[in-house]
């Protein structure tokens, strides 16, 4: 039944205005505390695609007024280096949030690497301590990206009470967090992974579809609820999400757009929460 064209769900316009509003605040902490807010970037190794990313969260940051410290570390660096590192960004009073860039390598325990981020400095989300906080719906850093999407959802007034969100995909940093987000606000929750059975069935009965699974087109149009609102939070090679877009738009009524869509709001969560991690350090401790 192809009976509408969905609206799309601009991450872009949204990211440029929380991204605005935090330049603001970080300008309004520099005049009242004479330091501007500073992000501690950890980069292991020299993967191409890590190095982009944290580039761009860089750049983003420069143009916001947060300062970035750059620590660059060998992809050889061991665990206990690697949390030493992390540790030091944690104790010294100049550095306000920290993003350590996955991945870090197999041989490094990652969990323990994350684990020497101190609470107040998780700008990421991606502490215990931060997910935690956010299952009990308690204040505390929320993971940049389910974050964004919750933001998306908030901006194009999508009620989530007793709304049925099916989430694909249930990875620490994305999967997981953003259903829990959805729970918080009284979505009815399923999760799908890769020993899901019966995936599309589950798939036509969501009313709002998270798709975060890594795989080009994995979600077909025909199998989205007409009407649903549907949120792309997949980024593929070649600038793919993991719904199919082109069949997926005749069927929603709201649609996430790769590029354009979550993607930018990732970075504008993760400055909007440094320039806050900042805030409660120097101006309301
Ligand atoms: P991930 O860690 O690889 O997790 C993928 C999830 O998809 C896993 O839970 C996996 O299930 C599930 N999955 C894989 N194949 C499946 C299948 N055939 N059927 C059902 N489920 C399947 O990936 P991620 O880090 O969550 O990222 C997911 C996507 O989001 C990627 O495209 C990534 O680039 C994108 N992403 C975008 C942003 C952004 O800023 N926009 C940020 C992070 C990630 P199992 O748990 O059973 O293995």
């Amino acid at each position: 039944m192809e009976t509408q064209q969905a609206r799309l769900m601009d991450g872009t316009d949204l990211a440029r205005r929380i991204t605005e509003t935090s330049a603001a605040a970080a300008e309004d902490i520099r005049r009242r505390a004479e330091v501007s807010p500073c992000l501690a970037t950890v980069l292991v190794g020299e993967d191409p695609a890590s190095v982009t990313y944290v580039r761009m969260k860089q750049a983003r940051c420069a143009k916001a007024g947060i300062r970035s410290r750059h620590v660059p570390l060998p992809a050889s660096v061991s665990t206990s280096g690697l949390v030493e590192t992390v540790t030091a960004l944690s104790e010294d009073p100049d550095v306000h949030g920290i993003l350590l860039q996955h991945p870090v390598g197999a041989h490094i325990d990652e969990r323990a690497a994350f684990e020497a981020i101190a609470p107040e400095k998780d700008v990421d989300g991606v502490t215990m301590h931060s997910f935690a906080a956010m299952g009990f719906g308690l204040p505390g850093f929320v993971s940049c990206t389910p974050g964004g999407i919750m933001r998306l959802l908030d901006e194009y007034d999508v009620d989530l009470t007793g709304k049925h969100a099916v989430v694909v995909g249930r990875s620490p940093i994305l999967g997981k967090p953003v259903g829990m987000l959805l729970l918080g606000r009284d979505a009815t929750v399923t999760y799908c992974h890769s020993r899901t059975v019966g995936l599309p069935a589950i798939v036509r009965e969501a009313d709002v579809l998270v798709a975060a699974v890594g795989r080009p087109r994995f979600i077909n149009g025909a199998d989205i609820k007409p009407g649903a609102v549907v949120i792309d939070a997949g980024y593929n090679p070649g600038n793919v999400g993991d719904v199919d877009f082109e069949t997926a738009r005749h069927r929603a009524s709201l649609i996430t757009p790769v590029p354009g869509g979550v993607g930018p709001m990732t970075i504008a969560v993760l400055l909007e929460q440094t320039v806050d991690a900042a805030a409660r350090r120097l101006i309301r401790p």
